[in-house]
């Protein structure tokens, strides 16, 4: 690889990162000009350039730097007027491109939230979703008829809301009419923590009456929002009687989001519930021939068979990986071979498990229960706390095959007896509880991915 492949390697990269008009504005002409050793010299356009990528992108470049040639150890970036302008070619193909301006510039609507460009036709079905989709599509044809609400669950980065966007669309698509609004739950919570800052309530409350299908995504951040909760049962309660459809995500079951009003739960499970889970091997193919249909671009089987088998996480990286090559297919004119494609994916294929360290299992565990760290390594013995830490116990053990004694003393210094019988009760317990089970399996998933 040569510098400019190089450099061409690293903004593909930073695309993905940010905003396109990011893009343009601080890597626009910006070019490697020199490689000594393991230090490298990026020239720049100018002084208000070279400060913003030292303040706010080195570390980033740094790093994608080093993930493709380890021996790269630092930056510095030089003004220097006349440069090569890579970045023309790349902005050009990249931004300007009307294909890839259609694909990536769709307008979020105003009224809806939605984004036009998830739909049923490019979402691919396989054995993992499709009981997700077919109650999705099965929504679509008879809002608040047949499931009510639908609720779809499963780990990041798998496709849910996709699936929820895309029974919007497809419901507007068939009754212009129908008031749909999609919603981030994160969104809904801080308009009603404004609304009653505000004295608003019932102007919310009336607004939401007005919707025919509602679509709240990543209901497990509710956890614990008692106020948010409150208004969400009322909400939930006066649209339901109305028949209008309700369509939630999340990314565990009703049953494993902690610290939800048993009402709502039971809301929540009074309808259909499906979930989604991870593709195999075929469907990631499928995925990716879908998407480099889509795009009208052509990658070899063996490429594709290469990233199908290596990104394992979630169909998220499977495009990402998919972005990385098709931006480096577009500067060089040519498709990447296989050993490219191994050095650009380098970053995201590389074994998870080195990642994976004790303070991280700890810290997503108490994260999945809306815990503190401090509050799992404490010796409480409420029955909200020991179950997570048990399972966090028992996830040292599974995933780092840490010594008991370290175990122990990891959660405030605790005797390793007190680890074994953690991890021997989990042990026990997966077996025969399929709930505890699926909680375990998406708080893996988490560790790997979140
Ligand atoms: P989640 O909401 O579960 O975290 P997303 O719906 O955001 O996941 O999906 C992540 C990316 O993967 C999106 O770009 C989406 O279009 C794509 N994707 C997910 N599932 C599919 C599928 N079955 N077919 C095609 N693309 C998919
Ligand atoms: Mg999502």
């Amino acid at each position: 690889m040569d510098q400019q492949e190089l450099w061409q390697a690293v903004l593909a990269q930073v695309q993905l990162e940010i905003s396109p008009a990011n893009f343009a504005t601080w890597f626009q002409n910006t070019s490697i000009v020199s490689q000594d050793k393991g230090s490298i010299i990026v020239s720049v356009p100018s002084g208000f350039t070279k400060e913003w990528l030292e303040q706010k992108y080195n570390k980033s470049i740094l790093k994608k730097l080093h993930g493709i040639d380890n021996a790269i150890k630092n930056v510095k970036y030089k003004v220097e007027k006349s440069n090569l302008q890579i970045l023309e070619k790349v902005t050009d193909t990249i931004l300007d491109d009307e294909e890839q301006l259609n694909f990536y510039n769709f307008q979020i609507q105003e009224k809806t939230n939605l984004n036009p460009k998830y739909t049923f036709d490019n979402f691919v079905t396989g054995p993992f979703n499709e009981l997700a989709h077919a109650a999705s599509w099965a929504v679509t044809q008879k809002p608040g008829k047949v499931y009510n609400p639908l609720f779809i669950y499963g780990g990041v980065g798998l496709g849910k809301t996709h699936l929820l966007q895309a029974i919007g669309n497809e419901i507007i698509k068939r009754k212009k009419d129908n008031k749909v609004k999609y919603i981030p739950t994160e969104k809904f919570v801080s308009e009603i923590i404004s609304a009653i800052h505000n004295g608003k309530v019932e102007e919310l409350r009336i607004e939401y009456q007005k919707i025919n299908t509602l679509i709240v995504d990543d209901v497990q951040f509710l956890s614990g929002k008692e106020k948010t909760q409150e208004e969400f049962f009322f909400i939930f309660n006066s649209l339901y009687g109305k028949n209008k459809q309700i369509i939630l995500s999340s990314d565990r079951s009703p049953k494993s989001i902690s610290i939800l009003t048993e009402r709502l739960r039971s809301r929540f499970e009074g309808g259909m519930i499906a979930d989604i889970s991870t593709p195999k091997l075929e469907t990631k193919i499928a995925i990716l021939k879908s998407k480099c249909l889509e795009r009208k671009v052509d990658i070899s089987e063996e490429i594709l068979n290469y990233i199908a088998e290596n990104i394992k996480r979630n169909i998220r990286e499977l495009e990402g990986a998919l972005n990385i090559i098709l931006a480096h297919q577009k500067l060089n004119d040519k498709t990447p071979n296989l050993a490219t494609v191994k050095t650009l994916l380098r970053n995201i294929t590389a074994t998870p498990k080195k990642s994976v360290n004790a303070q991280k299992i700890i810290h997503t565990v108490a994260n999945f229960y809306n815990l503190s760290v401090k509050d799992i390594s404490s010796s409480s013995r409420k029955k909200e706390i020991v179950k997570p830490r048990q399972i966090a116990m028992y996830l040292l053990r599974e995933e780092l095959k840490s010594s008991f004694p370290f175990i122990g003393r990891r959660f405030g210094g605790k005797d390793h007896t007190t680890a074994i019988h953690s991890y021997n009760k989990i042990l026990k317990e997966i077996k025969k509880n399929e709930k505890l089970e699926e909680e375990i399996e998406l708080i893996k998933h988490n560790i790997l991915c979140v």
